[in-house]
């Protein structure tokens, strides 16, 4: 039985490193499935995997991981689902690219056949918090995501992007002979930074297993704080958020007030991603600045 029975949508979240052959192919048969069952979101189909992201109805996505785990390929992924908004994605793409997360190391990157972590299941984080054992968790996410969220007592760099990492690498070296647990999201992006890592010299590297997202469902409001950033519709997810436990960690770019609401500055040569509250918003529109905010009221006046 799937565990979505009594909500009216789901978001599917799953990724997998292994070898397809023909992703053209795999690409258009995905397509034709999701357009069947009416699922919207993200797929990105590689030589080295697949990586998506989908929302349909509970029994459309039950009936898209039945199918799936037909073929044997796919027999072995982890199918992360959460409650779904019902508009979680705009519209349905399918893409063939490179890499299914990529690094952009050039002939740098690598495989993660070559070389990753090893495994540490939500289980076994926990109890490493739970009997204080030593260990450096650094958070594998862009520095917008884990402003709302993060495990305690955590390392985050500034990660801009996740292609930044080699950038970073130089803050990190004093804990080449650590015990280090890598964590993301939902796992895919620690596959290539835990083994990228390992590459320059780090010794004792875990990748937290199935992510962030798997952690958090098990253990809710225990040693993440706040909530988790995702590339969708809902933009933070949260467990038990209504419990004594649950802290609101971001604050307001402008205020400071304790918020989690993202916004993308209105000023659209800008853009930046930012946590802002309602009442730092213009016209209910979030601007980073006033310099952008001059701008774009400016240009709505004259316009
Ligand atoms: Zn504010
Ligand atoms: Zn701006």
């Amino acid at each position: 039985m799937h565990k979505n029975q009594n909500w009216e949508h789901t978001i599917v979240l799953f990724y997998l490193y292994t070898t397809i052959d023909n992703p053209q192919q795999l690409m258009h048969e995905q397509r034709e499935l999701c357009e069947r069952l009416g699922l919207l979101g993200r797929t990105i189909i590689a030589t080295e995997g697949i990586n998506s992201t989908l929302e349909g109805t509970s029994d459309h996505i039950n009936t898209y991981i039945d199918t799936m785990k037909q073929d044997e390929r796919f027999a072995n992924v982890d199918w992360k689902l959460s409650k779904g908004t019902g508009d979680a994605f705009p519209k349905l793409s399918i893409k063939v690219r490179d890499e299914i997360v990529s690094l952009q190391l050039g002939a740098d990157d690598f495989s993660p056949h070559e070389t990753t972590g090893n495994y540490l299941k939500a289980e076994e984080l926990h109890q490493w918090f739970e009997e204080g054992r030593e260990f450096y968790i650094i958070d594998m996410r862009n520095d917008y995501e884990h402003k709302v969220g993060f495990f305690e007592n955590s390392i985050l760099p500034a990660l801009h992007n996740f292609r930044d990492l080699p950038k970073v690498l130089p803050e990190l070296n004093n804990l080449k002979d650590k015990t280090i647990v890598t964590v993301c999201t939902g796992g895919i992006r620690c596959e290539k930074a835990s083994g990228f890592l390992i590459k320059h010299g780090f010794t004792n590297v875990y990748q937290l297993k199935n992510g962030i997202v798997t952690y958090m469902e098990k253990y809710p409001n225990q040693h993440f704080k706040g909530k988790l950033y995702v590339f969708d519709g809902r933009t933070v997810m949260g467990f038990e958020t209504d419990s004594p436990e649950h802290e609101v960690v971001g604050t307001c770019h402008h205020c400071g007030i304790s918020c989690d609401e993202y916004g993308d500055c209105a000023n659209l040569s800008c853009h930046v991603h930012i946590v802002c509250c309602k009442n730092c918003r213009t016209n209910n529109q979030v601007f980073c600045s006033d310099r952008c905010r001059q701008k774009v009221l400016t240009q709505a006046m004259s316009g």
